[in-house]
């Protein structure tokens, strides 16, 4: 499929902000997946990254870029950078009032990311296990994590603000993952299930062991 054809997809079934759809069509994800994979870069399908890890199905990351509600001066914080495709553009949307701070457990895509990041100057790219979140730099206005949790890990939720925004695949097994928009409202939690969602896992301490 070509970048024009799955634009003109969203455009009519996923994305209801304009601005989200005019940083999907900016940010280059054939930038961002190995060399011998940029033939596939808009083909709507995840694809391997290193170390047994994946960049999400393009679909997949606009559908949660729209569920995030990201907004101009935001920090947000991803758990699985992966690639830094999804951190790259929640930095556009962000912008430079605004900061992303993505963790990632695995060095070899740490060092990845932080290499593919190194334009964006409101990114910060953490070495670590994020299913503790990163709490230097909470509160966050957004949190979201590109892995699937057994539970929204308790950390994630307090580093949260009131008003905040968690999206995060929850569940395991063969049916794959529940994607949960989790709202804080008055310290608790409100969760919305939107639909059924296949990731690598989160390893850590609060996901999997
Ligand atoms: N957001 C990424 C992108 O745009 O390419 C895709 C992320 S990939 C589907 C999931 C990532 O989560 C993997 O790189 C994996 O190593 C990472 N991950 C798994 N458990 C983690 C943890 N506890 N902390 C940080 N990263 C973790």
């Amino acid at each position: 499929m070509e970048k024009k054809k799955l634009l003109k997809y969203w455009k009519n079934n996923i994305i209801r902000d304009e601005r989200i759809l005019k940083v999907l069509e900016k940010v280059p994800r054939e930038n961002f997946i190995l060399e011998e994979h940029k033939d596939y870069a808009y083909v709507d399908e995840p694809l391997p990254i290193l170390k047994g890890q994946t960049i999400s199905q393009p679909t997949t990351v606009a559908f949660m870029t729209q569920a995030l509600e990201p907004k101009k001066g935001q920090r947000i914080l991803e758990i699985g950078a992966g690639s830094g495709y999804q951190a790259a553009i929640l930095s556009e949307i962000v912008g430079t009032k605004g900061k992303i701070i993505t963790v990632e457990r695995i060095y070899e895509l740490f060092e990845y990311a932080k290499d593919k990041l190194k334009d964006y100057s409101n990114v910060e790219v953490i070495l670590g296990d994020g299913s503790k979140g990163y709490e230097k730099e909470s509160p966050y206005d957004r949190i979201i994590v590109t892995a699937a949790a057994p539970n929204v890990p308790d950390p994630l939720f307090d580093q949260l603000k009131e008003n905040g925004i968690l999206l995060i695949p929850v569940g395991g097994g063969f049916f794959g993952q529940k994607m949960l928009r989790v709202k804080k409202i008055k310290g608790k939690k409100e969760a919305e299930n939107l639909g059924s969602f296949i990731f690598v896992p989160l390893i850590g301490e609060f996901g999997f062991k």
